[in-house]
């Protein structure tokens, strides 16, 4: 079994609350959220940063993001997109991700 918890909600072996799901990728529902829509997107196939993640991963992940932002209504008043890398970035889940973040008026500090 994995110690990454990504790829323990990939796998099904613990609960998540799945909003989206393809070949390549998952989305769920945030444990801690941020703001009152909060989405976590994954690649199946986990890679610890974004500057290493394959190109063509990359743009599929980006495909389901465009998917999932209209599928959850955010489009007509707008979302955020996060990306934590590292130490410095505030990573803490070793498995690359993306944060969706919207449905409310979102803080305009971008450092947290
Ligand atoms: P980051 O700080 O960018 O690495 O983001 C990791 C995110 O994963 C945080 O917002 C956590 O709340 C979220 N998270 C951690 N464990 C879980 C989980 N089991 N289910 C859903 N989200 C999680």
């Amino acid at each position: 079994m994995s110690d990454c918890i990504f790829c323990r909600i990939i796998n099904n072996e613990i609960p998540s609350n799945k909003v989206y799901e393809d070949e390549h990728v998952v989305a769920f529902k945030d444990i801690d959220p941020l703001a009152a829509v909060h989405i976590v997107v994954v690649p199946k196939t986990c890679c610890l940063h974004f500057h290493k993640t394959e190109d063509n991963i990359l743009a599929h992940i980006m495909s389901a993001i465009k998917k999932i932002v209209v599928e959850q209504d955010l489009v007509d008043k707008g979302y955020r997109l996060v990306n934590n890398n590292g130490i410095d970035g505030g990573q803490t889940v070793d498995h690359v991700h993306f944060h969706i973040l919207g449905g409310e008026k979102l803080g305009s500090n971008l450092t947290g």
